[in-house]
C-alpha cells in the first residue's frame, strides 16, 4: 500500500500572521483526526519555512518550499539554496512548476540540476510534469509528459527516486477552475507509472507516489483519490483555505 500525500502549493500568498494561522489550523487538524496512511505537506512562501517548520506538532505534516537554486552558494543575489531549505526543517521543495516552467523560463535541463542538488541536500522532491492545452488537443500530451520525466530524471539513482514524488499538473486546469476528469487523470497516471517501469522497474514504479494537481477541490478530490493511480493531491488555491484544504486532506477513500 501506498501512502497518501496531499500537498499545499501556497504560492505567493500569505502574509506571516496568516500563514501560521492557517498552518497551525492544518496541524490542528491532524492532530484531532487519525489519519494514519496520509501525509500533509506545506509548501509556503520561503520567507515562512522556518518558522511554520518549528511550529508544527503533528506527526504527519511536514513542510517544502515551491523552487531552489541550482547553485549551491555563492553570488547569487535573491537566490535561495536547497541547503539553506534544508536547515529551516523543511523536508521537500517543488520543482518544475508550470508557472516556473512558464514565468521564469526554466527547462528540463535546469530542473534536472535542481532535482539532483535538492535531492543531495537530502530534500525530498515534488516534481511537476504536465502538458498545455494545445498540446492535449493535439494529442501530444502523453509524449510531453514522458519527455519531461525522462529529462527530469536523467542521471537519478534508483535509490533517488524514494524521495522524488511526482506531480502530474495538466498546466490548463491550473487554477482555472477546470479539473481533469478522474479517467483523464487515471489514465496518465497509469501512463506516468509505465515510464518509471521503463526507466527504473517494476518494484520502483509500484512505490512511486503520483499526486494529481490541477483545480483540486473539496467537490472533486475524493472522486479523483479514488483513482487508482492517484496517491493524492497537490493543492494550490484550495490549500489558502483550512476548511478545504482539510476537507481535501480528509477524502481519500476507505480512510
Ligand atoms: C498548483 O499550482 O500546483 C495547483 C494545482 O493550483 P490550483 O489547485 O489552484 O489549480
Amino acid at each position: 500500500m501506498r501512502r497518501k500525500v496531499v500537498a499545499g502549493n501556497w504560492k505567493m500568498n500569505m502574509k506571516h500572521a496568516e500563514g501560521l494561522s492557517l498552518a497551525q489550523a492544518v496541524d490542528n487538524f491532524l492532530l484531532g483526526n487519525d489519519l494514519p496512511g496520509v501525509d500533509v505537506i506545506l509548501c509556503p512562501p520561503y520567507i515562512h519555512l522556518a518558522h511554520i517548520a518549528g511550529s508544527l506538532r503533528a506527526p504527519n505534516i511536514s513542510t517544502g518550499a515551491q523552487n531552489c537554486s541550482d547553485h549551491d552558494a555563492g553570488a547569487y543575489t535573491g537566490e535561495i539554496s536547497a541547503g539553506m531549505i534544508k536547515s529551516t526543517g523543511a523536508e521537500y521543495v517543488i520543482i518544475g512548476h508550470s508557472e516556473r516552467r512558464s514565468y521564469f523560463n526554466e527547462n528540463d535541463e535546469l530542473l534536472n540540476t535542481k532535482i539532483k542538488i535538492a535531492l543531495k541536500n537530502e530534500l525530498r522532491v515534488i516534481f511537476c510534469c504536465g502538458e498545455v492545452l494545445s498540446e492535449r488537443e493535439k494529442g501530444k500530451h502523453f509524449e510531453i509528459v514522458k519527455s519531461q520525466i525522462e529529462k527530469a530524471l536523467s542521471g537519478i539513482s534508483r535509490e533517488d527516486l524514494a524521495d522524488i514524488i511526482i506531480a502530474y499538473e495538466p498546466v490548463w486546469a491550473i487554477g482555472t477552475g477546470v479539473t481533469a476528469s478522474s479517467g483523464q487523470a487515471q489514465e496518465m497516471h497509469s501512463y506516468i507509472r509505465s515510464i518509471i517501469y521503463k526507466l527504473f522497474g517494476k518494484e520502483e514504479a509500484e512505490k512511486a507516489l503520483i499526486l494529481y494537481g490541477g483545480s483540486c477541490k473539496p467537490s472533486n478530490s475524493a472522486e479523483l483519490f479514488s483513482m487508482e493511480d492517484v496517491d493524492g493531491g497537490l493543492i494550490g488555491g484550495a490549500s489558502l483555505n483550512e476548511d478545504d484544504f482539510c476537507k481535501i486532506i480528509d477524502s481519500f477513500p476507505g480512510k
